[in-house]
Formats: structure tokens, sequence, C-alpha cells
């Protein structure tokens, strides 16, 4: 493991190749760091979701270097970059992507399935994190009947439970009121005092005022924002 950033990006560019091309990134530099709690905002078509695809190892960049966890992942086969990103990655998105014909747990179980954790150290990993999270109590309700607050409650639990180095999150507390947002808030916090990256794309001022530092997307570029929005 590095004791450097968990994630450090150089010259970071992505082309499209429609036509005419798109350029989404060109030239983007980052470093966050273990604990680190970063918002990126940027407005619509910026190139946010380009970025958060590539830290997330679900696409490649056109040029630039991007180590994950001291991890040069351009050099990466597919196979270990697959690993990689089932080993070290949590994500969180708007949409909160709850299976509503399964229970609770079974939601959870399933991630620890695709991730091959043991079976007989599941059931216990589900009860930790739904204790974490507050969803004890509804262990065993259906998706469907989760409240929006409660269903984010679950994704954040998914992107959790087998123990990610980095959470990326896409507009996590988007849909949700002060209350929710603040318990996802409090949930990620939990997460970055446990030494885990947070990265987390926002147009919610509220997030970005409970962020360490916020950076803005624009010209396909990252800078800092100083005064907090
Ligand atoms: P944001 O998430 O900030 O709204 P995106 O990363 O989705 O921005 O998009 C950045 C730019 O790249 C936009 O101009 C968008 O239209 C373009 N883009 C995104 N995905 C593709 C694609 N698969 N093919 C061509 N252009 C794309």
């Amino acid at each position: 493991m590095s004791t450097g950033p968990s994630l450090r990006v150089r010259g970071l560019r992505k082309v499209y190749p429609s036509a005419p091309p798109v350029v989404a990134l060109d030239g983007a530099d980052l470093d966050v760091h273990p604990g680190e709690r970063l918002a990126v905002l940027g407005r619509s078509g910026a190139g946010k979701s380009t970025l958060l695809n590539i830290l997330g190892l679900l696409d490649t960049a056109t040029a630039g270097d991007y180590d994950l966890l001291g991890v040069p992942v351009a050099a990466l086969s597919a196979r270990r970059r697959d690993t990689l990103r089932a080993d070290a990655l949590g994500f969180v998105f708007q949409a909160s992507h709850v299976l509503g014909h399964r229970t609770v747990a079974e939601n959870v179980l399933l991630k620890l399935t695709t991730a091959r954790v043991p079976a007989g150290r599941r059931r216990d990993l589900v009860d930790q994190v739904l204790h974490t999270v507050g969803l004890s109590a509804r262990t065993h309700a259906l998706g469907a009947t989760l409240s929006g607050g409660e269903k984010q409650r679950l994704a954040l639990a998914r992107a959790v439970v087998t123990g990610p180095r980095v959470v990326l999150a896409d507009e996590p507390t988007g849909n949700l009121d002060d209350g929710n947002a603040a318990n996802v808030l409090h949930l990620l916090d939990r997460q970055a005092a446990a030494d885990v990256t947070v990265v987390v794309i926002t147009h919610d001022p509220r997030t970005a005022r409970w962020a360490d530092r916020v950076v803005e997307l624009a010209d396909g570029r990252l800078h800092r924002v100083e005064g907090r929005p």
C-alpha cells in the first residue's frame, strides 16, 4: 500500500471519438489523500461523470496518468482492473439502484457474493453494516418498501460493506431532504475517519460545505474553489 495520495491524476485527457470529437477532460490534475473528503463541482456537461468513470476504473483515459493506491492503472490488464475495482472501490449513485423485490439483507448479500467474500463471513458483515447505517430494524423489509433516505443508506451500506479504500459518490444527497442528506454525509464522515478517501460529485451546496476541499471541473481541468458555495 502506498503512503502517498490514494488517487493521483496527472494530465488526464479524455476525448470521445464522436463526430465532432468531444474533449471531456483536457489536462486534469488531482491528488486526494486517505481520509480526505473531496467535493467535485461543475456545470452539466463539464465532464464530471467522465472523471468519475475513469477514477472508478469503469472507463479509460485517452492520455495522462492515473495512479490508484499507488498502482498505475493504465498498465493493468482488464482482469486486474476488475479485481482492483472490486477490492479498492465503493460506488454510490444518485439513484440508489436498490433491488425492490429483494430484502435489505439480500441487497447487501448480493454485493458480497459478487465480491467473492467467503460465505461464512457474509452474514456478520451484513449485520455490522446495516447496524452502521441504522437499518438493522429493516433487515427483512423488501427494498421497495424503503423511504428515499433509507434506500440511499442501503446503497451506502452496499458500497462500504467490502471495506473499500476509496468511495466514489455521484450526487449521493441530490434527492434527499436535509435530515437524510445529513445522515448520508455523516456515514461518509465515518468512512473518512477510518482513512477511506471520499470523492463526491455534487451540485448540492450542503455537500460542498461538508467537504474538506472543493474543486471545480471547467474547461476539462480541475480548479481549486477557495470560498465555499
Ligand atoms: P457531466 O457529468 O459533468 O454532466 P459528462 O462527463 O457526462 O459531463 O460529459 C462531458 C462531455 O462529454 C459532454 O459534452 C458530453 O456530451 C460528452 N460525452 C459524454 N459521454 C460521451 C460519449 N459516450 N460520447 C460522446 N460524447 C460524450
